[in-house]
């Protein structure tokens, strides 16, 4: 008897392997490890969930019409340019599916977020990964290695896991130079945290070209990662192209009216934002000043390197016994490192404390 199988290259792809959160046999745990906001739901989109489990059994609203309208007046954009997904992750791969394909390939940075990589295999496109320079993506030599049968180029701005910024001059630039045929995506995920001035989350090249879309999530600074909830800025054409793709009722009446009411929530990105402006470099300080190196870079975490695997495995395991877990990401090419979320102020204390433990006894 022959068993069904999938197309062959299905069956490269390690599956996306999520944040742990919690260790066992550890009373208390602290979740650093998939870059959630640091101070949970917002209470206005907390009450809006109570108040919208009565209406669960409707079918959503498939075209999100108040929460478009909602996102637009936020950010003053166009609602009409606006497509709400299930988290961003679900336009991603929408994007993949439609724009990649057999004979079309789609290109990210070495260490880009990973789900462009199952996206596009998943897609049947040949993904192609360009090294990078420092941690950072080499927008150069991405320009070099486009090929004719490159259809899409995927960018997090900033990258996670190295945090990795790219201006909009330089953004703007990379646009110009990449053939128009080509779609640039701009995966600002961390858009919120950044304050550097010669950053834009891609809102505006999306406006002077055809050809770029921006994803943006409510996962992050929202605090509504487990509601699944993302939208995308984008021209015409390619909404035109989500609208035909994608699953009629994605978002959830649930994550609807959580969005709307997040966006309500009086000062709560501006608290967000300052948390991380404030504690960001305060636990990079303390990381380094424990004698560990930290990579430069924006969003609500830090990339730590100890330089090789093992270290950094030992260091992981260490932390974990103390119920401080952290991320490890082999998965991204960086198994030297571990990504830490900037979690409350005793949070990256513990941290802070933890690490400077664990240096000074591995120094003995
Ligand atoms: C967290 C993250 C996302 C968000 O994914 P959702 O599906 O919206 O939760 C997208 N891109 C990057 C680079 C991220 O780190």
């Amino acid at each position: 008897m022959t068993s069904p199988t999938p197309r062959p290259e299905i069956l490269t792809i390690s599956p996306y392997v999520g944040g742990e959160a919690s260790v066992p046999g550890v009373n208390r745990s602290y979740k650093l490890s998939s870059n959630e906001g640091a101070f949970g739901v917002p209470p206005m989109a907390q009450q809006a969930l109570r108040e919208v489990a009565a209406e669960g059994f409707r079918y959503p609203d498939g075209g999100a019409d108040r929460l478009r309208e909602a996102i637009g007046a936020y950010w003053n954009l166009d609602p009409a340019k606006i497509v709400c997904g299930a988290g961003s992750d679900d336009i991603l791969y929408h994007l993949c599916l439609a724009y990649g394909g057999p004979g079309r390939d789609i290109m990210m940075s070495a260490h880009g977020f990973t789900i462009y990589h199952i996206a596009g295999v998943y897609a049947g496109s040949e993904v192609i990964k360009v090294p990078e320079v420092n941690l950072q993506p080499d927008l150069n030599a991405m320009l070099a290695a486009v090929t004719p049968a490159t259809k899409a180029v995927f960018l997090a701005n900033p990258n996670n896991p190295t945090g990795a910024m790219i201006t909009e001059s330089d953004m703007a630039e990379f646009r110009k130079a990449l053939r128009s045929d080509i779609l640039l995506v701009i995966d600002s995920a961390y858009a919120e945290y950044v304050t550097r001035d010669d950053y834009n989350a891609g809102e505006r090249l999306v406006d002077a070209t055809g050809n770029t879309i921006m994803t943006r999530t409510f996962s992050k600074i929202f605090g509504l990662g487990g509601i699944r909830l993302g939208w995308s800025y984008g021209p015409p054409a390619v909404n035109d192209v989500l609208h035909r793709v994608r699953a009629a009722f994605s978002v959830s009446v649930a994550a609807q009216a959580a969005g709307i009411a997040a966006l309500a929530e009086p000062g709560w990105v501006e608290k967000g934002r300052e948390h991380n402006a404030l504690w960001r470099p305060k636990l990079a300080a303390g990381i380094e000043a424990a004698g560990i190196k930290v990579w430069p870079g924006e969003g609500n975490f830090v990339l730590a390197d100890f330089g090789t695997a093992e270290f950094a495995g030992k260091a992981d395991q260490y932390m974990r016994l103390r119920g401080l877990i952290l991320r490890r990401v082999g998965s991204y090419g960086l198994p030297q490192c571990l990504r830490i979320t900037v979690g409350t102020a005793d949070e990256c204390g513990l941290v802070i404390e933890g690490l400077a433990e664990f240096m000074k006894q591995t120094r003995g």
